[in-house]
């Protein structure tokens, strides 16, 4: 057996410069994270060869003994990092990724065109969250259903509850999405519960990126008001790039007409995730999640979980220093938004030239923006330079680089123009411009 360095040195040479990228670069974008040496050994393992259609003791393919104890572990494991017990939760660790986690738990719970309310993407939910523009239903989540998306205030930029639960009582959703993909502040999940049991309608908890803090204890879990909680594995809790679904067991609950009604939600979303919407489980990434959520429960990864918001607290306060706006006041969980209205500086001029010095980032939408085609704002993450061992010092030295390149942008962007490809002319050809590029990176 050759290696990929001797039998296909090209493809080897690339996988070399995106090592070396991810070394050099400081690693900014929210969803990211540099996962464990043994999360990835689970990945690159001879359990990706395995089919195992069907879950554990009820499989459409032949040996898989083995299989099963793997996912096995990687069930109660993942029970385990969020404290809840298997009477009362179930969990299913095979959903590919976070997309399909959604679409598991949509089709297990609805019926097509049945009504769903999440947070609106421009405003911090995510695509699979019911997206839809003005022009068009962009996310399946708003072809195979009714979305009617709620929103941030546009003063303060924190969910407006209380329009949820007017809008709510109108639309009438069968299921409500608590769940962020640009967010800094933690959710009111018991606000959320209430609303959602006025309606009759289902909680799901999207924990995707912030799971890491919730199994580290230290921000609010979802895990206390909701029917169903997906998430990524790969964001904050720094796993394998896959989905994880849990789901309440035979819970009791009072309906709008005062009935007591019992949810059957395992059968529903097990059956929606195989057979409705996949085939054979990703086996190499169910023993990555199995080990990831080992290591969520040490206190080494509580540490790096305070960590993490400590560096995002000290982000905020070091570039508020530097005359930045940051949207919400503040953030109390890994992530930062940035608002560059004031300096007149699109989102997308901020993060090219970042990633022109090196930081990688999102440009974001923030409150007030006009149309999210051209925000103007940033989203800024600290859970992969925390990985890296950044404690707040290393942050506020990070604040310094972000302000020095987003005042070359300032300053090129006078040179420029309104239009994203003269500004990059400018960045690339202006003499001055770039040498002081060339001296950031
Ligand atoms: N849910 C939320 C809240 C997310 O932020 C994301 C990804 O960013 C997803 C779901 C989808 O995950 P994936 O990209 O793995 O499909």
């Amino acid at each position: 057996q050759k290696a990929v360095s001797d039998s296909d040195p090209e493809l080897w040479q690339l996988l070399k410069d995106e090592k070396s990228r991810q070394r050099k670069g400081l690693e900014m974008i929210a969803s990211e994270n540099f996962t464990s040496l043994a999360v990835l050994q689970c990945l690159s393992s001879c359990l990706h060869n395995k089919y195992s259609e069907g879950l554990p003791g009820r499989r459409y393919y032949g040996g898989n003994e083995v299989i099963d104890k793997v996912e096995i572990l990687a069930q109660q494991r993942s029970l385990e990092a969020y404290g809840l017990s298997p009477e009362e939760w179930g969990v299913n660790v095979q959903p590919y990724s976070g997309s399909p986690a959604n679409f598991a738990v949509y089709t297990g719970l609805l019926q097509p065109h049945d009504r769903i309310m999440g947070l609106d993407l421009p405003d911090g939910g995510h695509l699979t969250h019911g997206f839809m523009n003005a022009q068009k239903k962009i996310s399946a989540s708003s072809i195979f259903f009714e979305s009617m998306p709620y929103k941030v205030d546009q003063q303060t930029g924190l969910i407006d509850y209380d329009k949820l639960a007017e809008n709510a009582r109108l639309f009438k959703p069968k299921l409500i999405i608590a769940g962020i993909s640009c967010y800094s502040r933690t959710l009111d999940y018991k606000r959320f519960r209430q609303i959602a049991d006025e309606n009759g309608a289902y909680l799901m908890g999207d924990m995707a990126h912030i799971s890491g803090l919730v199994a580290a204890g230290v921000i609010p879990s979802p895990f206390e008001y909701c029917d169903v909680v997906s998430t990524t594995t790969h964001k904050t809790l720094r796993g394998p790039r896959a989905g994880v679904i849990f789901f309440r067991k035979g819970q009791k609950s009072i309906d709008k007409n005062g009935k007591t009604v019992m949810y059957d939600i395992e059968s529903k979303i097990n059956d929606a995730v195989f057979p409705s919407l996949q085939g054979g489980p990703h086996n190499h990434a169910i023993a990555a999640i199995a080990t990831a959520m080992k290591q969520a429960t040490t206190p080494a990864f509580r540490e790096y979980q305070q960590q993490v918001v400590a560096n995002a607290r000290q982000l905020c306060s070091s570039l508020q220093g530097l005359g930045y706006e940051i949207v919400t006041g503040g953030t109390d969980v890994h992530m930062v938004l940035v608002s560059l209205a004031n300096f007149k500086l699109s989102g997308a001029k901020a993060e090219f030239i970042l990633e022109e010095v090196e930081i990688a980032c999102n440009k974001n939408t923030v409150p007030g923006d006009k149309s999210p085609m051209n925000p103007s704002g940033i989203r800024l993450g600290t859970p992969a330079l925390t990985t890296r061992g950044f404690k707040e010092n290393d942050i506020v030295q990070v604040a310094a680089f972000i302000h020095s390149a987003l005042s070359i942008a300032i300053e090129a962007q006078k040179l420029s123009g309104p239009k994203l490809v003269d500004f990059k002319e400018v960045v690339h050809k202006n003499d001055v411009i770039s040498s002081k590029i060339a001296q950031l990176k």
